[in-house]
């Protein structure tokens, strides 16, 4: 490593240590075994030395949300054994890319998306792990299907030949407790559970606030300020 690498690695050693920690105190405190809460790296806007920097640290788990980063990012680091997570917005035309590396797709809010995802997972040659996006804010706007829409828009995606359907997740709305709204998303995550058992995850926490969401039930925290450090203002 140059010494540049080295204090890089140092830093995300350090990062992960604290954010380990704040995830173990979390569940602590709420009764809960920490194994059942995979922390998922947000990179975005970071570039894939990070990511293998991570993979070095045993963070397997990586997610992007734009599939014009994403794409190759994954293909620059192939061969680790990492599990790409999609939580952006996703556009239908870029199903079919996605299809090609994810792991899972956390942000699947309609019906035409099930469709682009299964033709892609068809292209693809492979099965694909979906969630179903709450929106916990009363609007579609920022993406997510509203809260009625879900139980219909699960089926869709347990119907899907080569989509596994995993769970549900939501991004707490901007300003609002995120108490408050991960309650409403375990109450969604129930109904979801109790019609599709093997749904588990509940993918909800970011850098600000994943202790709630762990209060909440989260089995996938997604993490990216608290790991990486503050992104440049575009992303
Ligand atoms: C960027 C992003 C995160 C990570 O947010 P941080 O506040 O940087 O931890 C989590 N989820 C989604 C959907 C994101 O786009």
């Amino acid at each position: 490593m140059t010494d540049g690498q080295q204090r890089r690695h140092d830093e995300l050693a350090a990062n992960l240590a604290a954010v380990r920690r704040r995830i173990t105190a979390a569940c602590a405190a709420a009764g809960r075994d920490p194994a059942e809460v995979t922390l998922v790296a947000v990179t975005k806007t970071w570039p894939a030395d990070d990511v293998r920097l991570l993979a070095g640290l045993g963070v397997l788990d990586v997610g992007e949300n734009r599939d014009q980063e994403a794409a190759p990012k994954a293909a620059a680091c192939t061969g680790l054994g990492l599990r790409w997570h999609f939580v952006g917005r996703l556009q239908t035309n870029k199903a079919r890319s996605v299809a090609r590396y994810a792991h899972a797709v956390h942000s699947v809010d309609s019906a035409r998306l099930v469709e682009a995802l299964q033709r892609g997972a068809e292209l693809a040659g492979r099965r694909l792990g979906a969630l179903v996006q709450v929106s916990l804010d009363g609007s579609t706007a920022r993406g997510g299907a509203l809260p009625e829409d879900v139980p219909a828009l699960a089926a869709l995606v347990e119907a899907a030949p080569l989509l596994d359907l995993r769970g549900v997740m939501a991004v707490a709305p901007l300003g609002a407790d995120p108490v408050a709204a991960y309650a409403r998303l375990a109450t969604v995550a129930g109904a979801v559970r109790a019609a599709h058992p093997a749904a588990r995850w509940l993918s909800a926490g970011m850098s600000g606030d994943l202790e709630a969401a762990v209060a909440a039930g989260a089995t996938h925290v997604r993490v990216g300020t608290a790991l990486l450090g503050h992104r440049p203002a575009l992303g």
